[in-house]
C-alpha cells in the first residue's frame, strides 16, 4: 500500500510548497512538469518557492500525455537526477509526470490545477499508446498540494465533470461487489466503502456544488483524494472504475475528444444503475442538479454512438467483470436501456 504522506487543501496552499518538499527531505533539486498554460497558472510560483528555499529547478514543458511524452521525461530525469517530480496540471501533466517517475524510482507530488478526474491523486496514470484505453499502475503521489484559489479559476466544467467521476464510484463499487460475489475475486471492504463514501458525500452535497462556492469545490476535492486514496488500498483502480468507465472508454474510441472523461462516465452511472437495478433516477437527477451532461447530445455526440459504446464496453477490459458481463446485452437491450434511461 502506497499512500500520500503529505495532502494539503485550501486556499494559498501552493505557499507550502518548499516547506512541504523540505519536509520530505527534497531540499536540493526538483523537476517541474507542466503544460506552457499551467506552468503559467501555478507552476512558475512553484518554481520560485523552490528556488527560494535553495532547491536547484529545472522544468519540463509537455503538451499531450503519449508514451513519448513519458520517455522524454524519463530521459530529462535520468540527466539531471531530481530529488522528486512535481506534476503541475490538470491531468495529462500529471498523467505524465506520475508514470515517469514511477518508472525511474522517484518520487513525485502532485499540483493539480483542475479538479476534474480522480488522476490528479491516484496511483493510476491514463497515458496515449500504451495499447491500452485505460489507466495502468503508476505510483501514488506521496504529497498533493490542492489550492483551492488555483482550481477555483478553471473552467467550471472541469469541477463538474469531476463531481460526475466521483458519483461513478456509486455503479463501480456494485461491479466490484458483483464480481466478488459471481467470480469470487478479491474485494477490499476498505476500499470499497471509501470509493463509496465519496460518492454518497458529494450527491448529498450537490446543491454546494456551483461556480465560485469553495465549499462545494473543497467536497469535491476530500471526495477525489478518498478515492485516490481507495485506489491506492485497493492496488488497482477496482474501487473506482467499473462499468461505467467501460462505457466512457469505449465512447472514447468510438468518438474521441466529445467530452470530458468524468461527464462520459457519469452518463455511463446512470445506464449502468439502470442494470444494477438501483435508483438511477437519483443519479440522472443528481448529475441534473450540478448541471453535467445527461444524455447523448449533451455529451455531443450521436444516439447511434451511445447504442455502439455500450455494446462496445464489456470488450474494452475483458478481465474486469461487471454488471456488463452478468447480463450480456444484446444491440437492442442497449438501445432500450438507453431510450428507457433517456440518455437516447
Ligand atoms: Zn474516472
Amino acid at each position: 500500500m502506497q499512500l500520500p504522506r503529505e495532502v494539503i487543501v485550501g486556499n494559498g496552499t501552493i505557499e507550502y510548497a518548499a516547506e512541504i518538499s523540505r519536509r520530505l527531505g527534497f531540499a536540493k533539486s526538483a523537476l517541474i512538469v507542466a503544460g506552457s498554460k499551467t506552468f503559467d497558472i501555478a507552476g512558475k510560483t512553484v518554481k520560485e518557492l523552490l528556488e527560494k528555499d535553495g532547491l536547484e529547478v529545472n522544468t519540463f514543458l509537455v503538451e499531450s500525455a503519449t508514451v513519448k511524452d513519458v520517455e522524454a521525461v524519463e530521459e530529462k530525469i535520468r540527466a539531471l537526477k531530481p530529488q522528486a517530480v512535481f506534476g503541475v496540471g490538470g491531468g495529462t501533466k500529471i498523467d505524465v509526470a506520475k508514470l515517469s517517475s514511477a518508472r525511474q524510482e522517484i518520487p513525485f507530488i502532485s499540483v493539480p490545477t483542475a479538479a476534474s478526474h480522480d488522476g490528479i491523486v491516484s496511483p493510476l496514470s491514463s497515458v496515449k499508446g500504451l495499447g491500452k484505453p485505460y489507466s495502468v499502475m503508476a505510483q501514488a503521489p506521496i504529497a498533493i498540494i490542492a489550492d483551492t484559489n488555483i482550481i477555483m479559476q478553471a473552467p467550471w466544467r472541469f469541477a463538474v465533470s469531476g463531481c460526475s467521476d466521483i458519483i461513478a464510484k456509486f455503479t463501480a463499487v456494485k461491479d466490484w461487489k458483483l464480481a466478488h460475489e459471481e467470480k469470487g475475486e478479491y474485494i477490499g471492504g476498505y476500499a470499497a466503502s471509501l470509493a463509496l463514501m465519496s460518492a454518497t458525500l458529494v450527491m448529498k452535497n450537490a446543491n454546494l456544488i456551483k461556480p465560485k462556492n469553495e465549499e462545494g469545490l473543497r467536497v469535491l476535492l476530500e471526495a477525489l483524494i478518498s478515492c485516490g486514496v481507495s485506489m491506492s488500498i485497493a492496488g488497482s483502480s477496482r474501487p473506482c472504475s467499473g462499468s461505467e468507465h467501460l462505457f466512457s472508454h469505449a465512447l472514447d474510441m468510438i468518438k474521441p475528444n466529445c467530452a470530458l472523461h468524468g461527464e462520459q462516465c457519469g452518463v455511463g452511472t446512470i445506464m449502468m444503475a439502470y442494470l444494477h437495478r438501483a435508483n438511477w433516477r437519483r443519479i440522472r437527477d443528481t448529475l441534473k442538479m450540478i448541471g453535467a451532461p445527461t444524455t447523448a447530445r449533451e455529451l455531443n455526440v450521436e444516439n447511434e454512438d451511445v447504442v455502439k459504446a455500450l455494446e462496445m464496453a464489456a470488450t474494452m477490459r475483458p478481465e474486469r467483470y461487471t454488471i456488463l458481463n452478468e447480463l450480456n446485452l444484446t444491440r437492442e437491450a442497449c438501445k432500450r436501456l438507453a431510450k428507457t434511461t433517456e440518455v437516447i
